[in-house]
């Protein structure tokens, strides 16, 4: 079969490889729609730790096609979007139920090879069924999404207060529409007029930049969702919370890179700063999100390509007009 595979740092390519079978406990999914995460570009380049060669893809649905000794929970043609953190459930924070956080945790698309791939066997206890409804399309960004819900549970946004999104990519854009939901008012700080439309039509006030957003919102925003993953935004996150306000950091930066910050700042006025990472127990509820439509993937869905363009599209920085681009079968 035909599978996108990052080869060592800096290299990917779509090549033929064996078909994967399934282990005991596992099922073979045929993937139908694989989304490109800002991670898998970090992965691309040797800024997120991962042990090529591996098969990437972290983002996507499918239907099962076989199953692995001992699997009772699915059957054939089942429609499933993948939740890609493997925890070991023997750990300190496994035990403590901080999956996210487990010690041996392994990424389908990241430790072991993932859904870049025309085939993907995995655990099938991370093979989530799909909702009555819900098209595989819409079901490959299930994963981001519940990634911002983790952040939003955090966050613990309360209707009425002020909400201010940094970075407007599918993170971004998912976290608007979260905030929304939890009767936030939101406001995304993004550069590109394309995101500003989408964020707009989803009921977010925008703004260009930190400097914009601070001369909108004088006295900070009750909380602050850092969704870009770089020193610009993670140092102006908690500069740009209120008093008594909060910073959550989803965006990835690169490991090594360090940020100034000044602490005085945020014990005068009292800034917590949190982090957000990964998705435990969410992507239930996401799914169940995107299939009552409160949660619309569908605006955010810009471009859909077939596995050969995906060494192009991945080694590109996105334009301006793109969010989310799915590899599609
Ligand atoms: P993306 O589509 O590439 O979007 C990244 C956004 O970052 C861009 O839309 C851009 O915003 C903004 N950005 C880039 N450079 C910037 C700069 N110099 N100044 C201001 N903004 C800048 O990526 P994504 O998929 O949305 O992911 C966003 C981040 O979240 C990535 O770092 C990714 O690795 C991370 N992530 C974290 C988790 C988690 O569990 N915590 C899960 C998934 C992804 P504008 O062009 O709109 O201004």
């Amino acid at each position: 079969m035909r599978a996108g595979r990052l080869l060592s740092v800096g290299r990917f390519a779509v090549l033929d490889t064996p078909e994967p079978e399934p282990e005991p406990g596992e099922v073979l999914v045929r993937v139908a729609h694989a989304g490109i995460c800002g991670t898998d570009r970090h992965l691309l380049k040797g800024e997120f730790p991962c042990r090529p060669p591996v098969t990437l893809g972290h983002e996507f649905s499918g239907e099962v096609v076989a199953l692995g000794e001992g699997v009772s929970s699915h059957a054939i043609g089942d429609r499933v979007a993948c939740d890609p953190n493997i925890a070991c459930g023997g750990c300190a924070a496994c035990l403590m139920g901080r999956v996210n956080l487990c010690e041996r945790l392994v990424a389908v698309g990241v430790g072991r090879d993932g859904g870049f791939g025309e085939l993907c066997a995995f655990p099938a206890h991370r093979a989530l069924h799909l909702p009555a409804g819900l098209s595989l399309r819409d079901a490959a960004l299930a994963e981001p999404l519940a990634c911002c819900l983790h952040a939003i549970d955090i966050a613990a946004i309360q209707p009425g207060e002020r909400v201010l999104v940094l970075g407007g990519g599918v993170i971004g854009l998912l976290c608007v529409q979260l905030a929304r939901l939890a009767g936030g008012e939101v406001m995304l700080a993004t550069r590109s007029p394309h995101r500003r439309r989408i964020a707009e039509d989803l009921g977010a006030e925008t703004v260009a930049d930190a400097a914009e957003a601070r001369a909108a919102w004088p006295k900070g925003a009750d909380c602050v969702l850092e969704c870009a993953g770089v020193a610009e935004t993670a140092r102006e996150a908690p500069r740009l919370a209120a008093r008594g306000g909060r910073a959550v950091i989803l965006g990835v930066m690169p490991a090594g890179e360090t940020v100034s910050w000044e602490p005085f700042d945020w014990l005068f006025r009292e800034v917590s700063l949190r982090t957000a990472f990964l998705n435990p127990f969410t992507q239930g509820r996401a799914l169940a999100l995107l299939a009552s439509g409160a949660v619309r993937a569908g605006p955010l869905v810009t471009r859909e390509i077939g596995l050969d363009e995906l060494p192009a599209v991945l080694s590109e920085v996105p334009g301006p007009s793109e969010v989310k681009v799915l590899v599609t079968a």
